[in-house]
């Protein structure tokens, strides 16, 4: 992966940021993404929000090699603390963690999404996290994506600003993939079901006791949930 071409993941990514967006991207070490977006025409001009020196630097260094100094600024910052109200960033890429660090991530400075208009969110897991915050905070769900990359299974979450309600299913496994059910959906909630049905032999051969029980149904309700959603 470079600055030219990106993994099917990030390009994913990018393929939901519109053009002429002035964009922050946060954990963007390497600044991979913001360069491709510059590159292509897609951003007018970006942010690179970086918390760890060393990806702060390999990022400061890309964008100067890259000739992009004028059009990407890169700062080391706690999330979206590297976005200046300046900036008027129209959409904010976050990718390649964790839906809930993410979440953290949206919810610390809520003043830096003052002027975005769109959200485009990889979480690595745990996207249901960012569903329920969407749902708390005035973002919808404009489109979501599940793609298959080295035999890992991403989805790529775009939100834009408006009201949303979710029932518990399609905030566990997202309102459009239910729709869509693409094979890697089916694939990743099966795998999901079966590890399910592993911890629940594990929790019948142990010691019965109440907090047992209680999982063992959650386990249960969840099961069932999403079998009826991938059937
Ligand atoms: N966004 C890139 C991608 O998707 O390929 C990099 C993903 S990398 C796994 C996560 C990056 O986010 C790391 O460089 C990490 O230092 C950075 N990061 C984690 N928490 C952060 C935060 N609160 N603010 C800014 N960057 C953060």
């Amino acid at each position: 992966m470079n600055a030219q071409k990106l993994s099917k993941r990030l390009e994913t990514v990018a393929s939901f940021v519109p053009t002429g967006a002035i964009v922050a991207d946060i954990g963007s070490d390497h600044a991979y993404l913001p360069c491709y977006l510059v590159h292509k025409g897609i951003a007018a001009r970006a942010v690179a929000g970086e918390v760890v020196k060393g990806p702060y630097e390999s990022a400061v260094k890309q964008v100067r090699t890259e000739g992009l100094t004028d059009k990407i600024t890169v700062r080391m910052a706690d999330g979206l603390a590297a976005v200046e109200e300046a900036d008027e960033i129209t959409a904010v890429t976050i990718a390649g963690m964790g839906g809930p660090l993410i979440v953290s991530i949206l919810e610390k400075h809520p003043q830096a999404l003052k002027s975005v208009t769109r959200l485009i969110l990889q979480p690595n897991i745990h996207a249901k996290a960012i569903r329920e915050w969407a749902m708390e905070n005035g973002w919808a769900i404009q489109d979501e994506v599940i793609l298959e990359e080295d035999g890992k299974i991403y989805e790529v979450l775009v939100l834009q600003r408006g009201e949303m309600k979710l029932n518990e299913a399609q905030t566990l496994l997202g309102p459009k993939l239910m729709e869509t059910k693409v094979p890697v959906f089916i694939e990743k909630w099966s795998r999901e079901i079966a590890n399910w049905q592993r911890v629940q032999q594990a929790i019948s051969e142990a010691e019965k006791t109440p907090d047992n029980q209680e999982k063992y149904e959650q386990l249960t309700h969840y099961i069932k949930m999403v079998q009826e959603a991938i059937a």
